[in-house]
């Protein structure tokens, strides 16, 4: 196993450093900082209880956006460390990649986009990079956690421009057409093979898709084949998992093995050639993603948009809706921290100013805070 960094890896001593300078700790790297400082947030701890796909009360085994972000930590770290990149980094973006999730997962960004257009829309994306560079708030000096640019940079997979214009440093590249670290790239790759395996995991588990049914997809029925073949008929649990372990285990060869060839190809020697690359050179080989395009198509239509989970999703919606104009309506409604910031932001931006102040108090809500906090704004029966 090798465990010198390539020279194109995001080297601590090539790291742009943190906006507020510090004195670095003698027993850890920047990045490990930056990690630690991520799961001791109160917004990493929140995660334990907002949905990935399924709403947190439907059941206790399915996946958190705490226990995805901790499978797409795993799988960043396992890949690093074979393309010799930096494990910590990928670490620390990984772990705080959803940072920024509304409560009810993709419905509830959605809904707080919409309500929110008028004044700039939501994107829980540039949120996770808001939740680390201004609203953790528990150290003396700085607002935020103060992490390192390259960890921000990771953060922020994707941004509109009008938003990158006004986020300067991490907001250049999209501007300019550049790429991020390849430690960046690769965890926002390592995202999509966490989800897309374990929603058919978890999909499976809830009875909401069958095997029969996946084995339309050829990416599936290939590894089913295989596990058919090696074992004959097994117990579902194991039928599953031995399907969606060879599953992950070919995203994660193909994706290590294409990156691999378009680095030797593209004979980049440092941090900031990776970063003048007009593609990214972290990638899965074009036969896979085509595959994987299918997988995506079906789990969008037979889960996504499962009339189980859609009916959940709309209900959660309205929830949003019904908060947002609440509390846009009447900031007073918001704990006095809140009222007190929205004020303030309002009198130097106007409304966009209070309507992010208020998406800001509901994107930091878990699932059921909001459910609670719908009901306490809406049923007069209830007192506080
Ligand atoms: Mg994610």
């Amino acid at each position: 196993m090798r465990t010198e960094l390539a020279p194109y890896a995001a080297l601590e001593s090539h790291s742009r450093g943190r906006r507020h300078a510090e004195s670095g700790p003698s027993n850890r790297g920047a990045y490990q900082r930056d990690r630690d400082r991520i799961i001791h947030s109160a917004a990493f701890r929140r995660l334990e209880y907002k949905t990935q796909v399924f709403v947190n009360h439907e059941g206790d085994l399915f996946r958190t956006r705490l226990t995805h972000s901790l499978e797409v930590a795993q799988l960043a770290r396992t890949m690093a460390r074979s393309l010799s990149l930096h494990e910590d980094l990928c670490e620390a973006i990984s772990l705080a990649h959803d940072l920024g999730h509304t409560p009810f997962g993709h419905a509830g960004q959605d809904a707080l986009n919409e309500v929110t257009r008028a004044y700039g829309g939501f994107e829980h994306n540039a949120q996770s990079l808001r939740v680390v560079d201004e609203l953790e708030d528990k150290y003396a000096s700085f607002r935020g956690l103060n992490l390192s640019f390259e960890t921000r940079e990771g953060i922020l997979k994707h941004c509109s421009l009008a938003r990158a214009r006004k986020l300067g440093d991490v907001g250049l590249r999209f501007i300019e057409r550049g790429q991020p670290s390849l430690e960046a790239q690769l965890s926002n790759l390592a995202d999509e093979i966490a989800y897309n395996n374990h929603d058919i995991d978890d999909g499976l588990r809830a009875g909401l898709l069958s095997i029969p049914q996946l084995r339309e997809v050829p990416l599936f029925r290939r590894h089913h084949d295989v596990v058919l073949q090696t074992y004959g008929p097994l117990p579902p649990k194991q039928e599953r998992h031995e399907t969606l372990r060879r599953l992950m285990s070919s995203f994660v060869e193909d994706l290590t093995s294409t990156s691999e060839r378009n680095i030797v190809a593209a004979g980049v020697q440092h941090i900031d050639e990776v970063r003048a690359q007009s593609r990214p050179l972290i990638a899965h080989g074009d036969a896979l993603r085509e595959e994987t395009q299918v997988l995506k198509r079906f789990l969008h239509a037979s889960l996504y948009k499962h009339h189980q989970v859609y009916r959940v999703m709309t209900k959660a919606q309205r929830v949003v809706r019904d908060l947002f104009g609440a509390l846009f309506a009447d900031i007073r409604l918001m704990p006095p921290e809140f009222a007190r910031e929205a004020e303030a932001l309002q009198s130097q931006e106007g409304d966009e100013g209070r309507a992010r102040v208020v998406a800001d108090y509901i994107a930091g809500m878990t699932d059921r805070y909001a459910l609670d906090e719908h009901e306490r704004l809406f049923d007069p029966r209830r007192l506080r």
